[in-house]
């Protein structure tokens, strides 16, 4: 029996040598070199690669993802009916994650931007001095990333806010739920961060009406999906000063076309969907776990609830 890896990224031979570094006598099969579809019973795939094609397979246990996030597997038409999707939890990655929240909501806490203006301007001048304590952080989404970003926050000193889909309790955080919660978030952010899964419910999240609520001045981190963001709104908000500047790691489409305007904009950080980047060698050892569960019969983990959607 084989494992298939389905990604176009240089990460494939990554990928191999890490699954096979914790069990060497794993039959490793790079997508589209699958050889016989009878002998695949896991797939771990990446968001290049055609669902549809894992209906071919017979005898397939289970399809991992290579990051956290699963859209890229449940749209349609999704995984074959029947089969279980695990994602990854990975210190690794939930570290990259954090790391990014916390340097671009300093920078933007710090006058970093106006700082760096007045540098290429040779201005020596000192803006007031920002406050920690009031500076008031919203996160959309406290799970595995979102809970991690909200602790280091709050290790500064910041206070902190989380929005969720169910009630939930992060020690610290402010929790807020549901659509009116979303709202009364927004209202009291200053900084917003999203790290959310995109789902139908979750999509465009990021629009002229939810960033209408924020105060005047606030700051958008988006380092999710593209597809959370209503991209124009966000301009529309920028250039009208509402919103003070972005970060914005993820797009509709990736690349981000070379004409877009974010590329351009004075007040948009763009980075190429790097926040949170998956070491195969760090996250093999889940997949070739559940790999023995699902031959054992055993329970998975990291499973996907498909009717949330993530
Ligand atoms: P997770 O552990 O599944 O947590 C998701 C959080 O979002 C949960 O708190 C969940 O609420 C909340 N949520 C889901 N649907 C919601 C809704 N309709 N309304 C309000 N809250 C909702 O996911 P994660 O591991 O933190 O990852 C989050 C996302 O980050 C991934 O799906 C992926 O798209 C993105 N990501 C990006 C990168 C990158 O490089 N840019 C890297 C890794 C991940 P509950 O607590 O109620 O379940």
């Amino acid at each position: 029996m084989a494992i298939l890896l389905c990604t176009k990224t240089a990460a494939m031979n990554d990928w191999r040598d890490a699954l096979l570094a914790e069990d060497s006598s794993l039959e490793i099969r790079l997508f589209p070199e699958a050889g016989d579809p009878a002998d695949i019973e896991a797939a771990v795939c990446w968001n290049q690669h055609d669902m549809a094609e894992l209906r071919r397979y017979p005898n397939l246990k289970l399809i991992v993802s290579m990051g956290a996030g699963v859209d890229h597997l449940l749209r349609p038409p999704g995984p074959p009916p029947g089969i279980p999707v695990a994602r990854l939890k990975d210190h690794r990655l939930t570290t990259g994650m954090t790391e990014f929240v916390v340097l671009n909501v300093l920078r933007f806490h710090r006058q970093d931007l106006e700082y760096r203006a007045l540098q290429a301007k040779r201005v020596w001048e000192e803006l007031p001095a920002p406050d920690t304590a009031r500076r008031r952080i919203g996160i959309l989404g406290l799970g595995e990333l979102g809970a991690a970003s909200a602790r280091a926050l709050l290790s500064f000193g910041f206070p902190v806010s989380g929005w969720t889909r169910t009630p939930r309790e992060v020690e610290g955080v402010t929790g807020f739920h549901g659509t009116e919660g979303l709202d009364a978030m927004l209202r009291q952010t200053d900084i917003l961060c999203c790290l959310l899964p995109l789902t139908p419910q979750t999509r465009g999240v990021i629009n002229a009406r939810t960033l209408a609520l924020l105060p005047r001045g606030a700051f958008v981190i988006n380092s999710a999906r593209g597809g959370h963001v209503v991209a124009e709104d966000l301009l529309a908000a920028l250039d009208s000063g509402h919103i003070a500047a972005a970060a914005l790691d993820v797009f509709e489409p990736e690349p981000l076309p070379a004409e877009h305007p974010f590329w351009g904009h004075p007040r948009v950080l763009v980075w190429p969907h790097a926040s949170a980047i998956t070491i195969p060698s760090s996250a093999a050892p889940q997949v070739v776990e559940n790999l023995r569960r699902a031959r054992e019969g055993r329970e998975l983990i990291n499973l996907v609830d498909f009717s949330a959607g993530y």
